[in-house]
């Protein structure tokens, strides 16, 4: 018999550096979410589009809930309460600890209101034993009616295939909403920026990179060898920045950049040419217009 296809959406939602665009990537299997270390570094929605032959699973991956300080957060912050709205599921995804968390609390306050089926994930299972997570899960099970409680690691794959099992449930028969050809609905352009800004993150101090945006002032088509041709500019908001994000002789841009096109390159599949440039850009944060004009926008 033929089985009637699958297809809806599906939020992950939780507090920043639980895993959440780790948890994307492993389940689309393409990097398409920027994963780093420290907080915040998911400032666009991303979008992830999972084909198995039971169906096509989107998954939101979204910023972390906190506290606004600025406009831009402010921005992100909206951005979150706007992605537990109008989808087929939920993921809360969770530190393996057996204490729920403030930002726990208000995520699974949404839940409820919404009423949309949850599945509680808890994450980064590698990191304690096993007999540790009874104490997690009974923490968590009597705090919502969960359709599941699933221990995983995002970074070792355990639990992913019972965890898109799980998705596949909760999604309603409707007809593919993107070609199964296709991982995310984010333009090339926007990705290869998320990227230069992983890498930003990744090598700088905390305070710079969150003060930085990137936009990519010129991307040119695949020519006939499969070459793309980028130049990126990243603004900072201090001349002191700038000179840390330059570095010795331009020694530390040169490392970005080339961390930046490596991974452009594997995601693309094709030959990437990356110029960088560095700007300041006084206090762009405290501007939502200037926000917006970086390619932060809602939809
Ligand atoms: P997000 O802010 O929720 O999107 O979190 P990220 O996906 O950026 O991950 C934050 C950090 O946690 C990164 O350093 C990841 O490598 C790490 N991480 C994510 N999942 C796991 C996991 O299952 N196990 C371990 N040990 N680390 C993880
Ligand atoms: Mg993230």
């Amino acid at each position: 018999m033929n089985q009637m296809k699958k297809c809806g959406v599906i939020s992950i939602v939780g507090r920043p550096n639980v895993g959440k665009s780790t948890l994307t990537n492993a389940l689309v299997g393409e990097k398409i979410a920027i994963v780093s270390p420290k907080p915040q570094t998911t400032r666009n929605r991303i979008t992830g589009v999972v084909n198995r032959p039971e169906g096509q699973l989107v998954l939101l991956d979204t910023p972390g809930l906190h506290r606004a300080h600025n406009k831009l957060d402010e921005y992100m912050t909206q951005t979150v309460r706007h992605s537990v709205a109008d989808v087929d599921g939920v993921f809360l995804l969770v530190e393996p600890v057996a204490k729920i968390g403030e930002p726990e609390q208000e995520l699974i306050a949404r839940i409820k209101a919404l009423g949309a089926p949850a599945v509680l994930v808890i994450n980064k299972v590698d990191t304690v034993k096993k007999e540790d997570l009874l104490a997690v899960m009974a923490a968590y099970g009597q705090a919502h009616a969960w359709r599941a409680i699933l221990p995983i690691s995002a970074k070792t794959k355990e639990g992913l295939a019972e965890l898109t099992a799980l998705a596949m449930e909760l999604l309603p028969v409707g007809p593919a909403l993107f070609p199964e050809d296709m991982t995310t609905d984010q333009p090339e352009r926007q990705v290869c920026a998320e990227i230069l800004r992983e890498k930003l993150l990744l090598c700088l101090d905390k305070e710079v990179p969150h003060g930085t945006a990137v936009e990519l002032t010129r991307f040119s088509q695949r020519d006939r060898d499969d070459v793309i041709e980028c130049e990126a500019t990243i603004y900072c908001e201090k001349e002191s920045h700038k000179g840390i994000i330059i570095g010795k002789k331009g020694a530390m841009l040169k490392r970005i950049s080339t961390l930046a096109r490596e991974d452009m390159e594997r995601f693309m599949g094709a030959k990437v040419f990356l110029e960088t440039w560095v700007k300041v850009k006084e206090n762009w944060r405290a501007s939502l217009s200037q926000v917006q004009n970086f390619g932060y926008r809602e939809e």
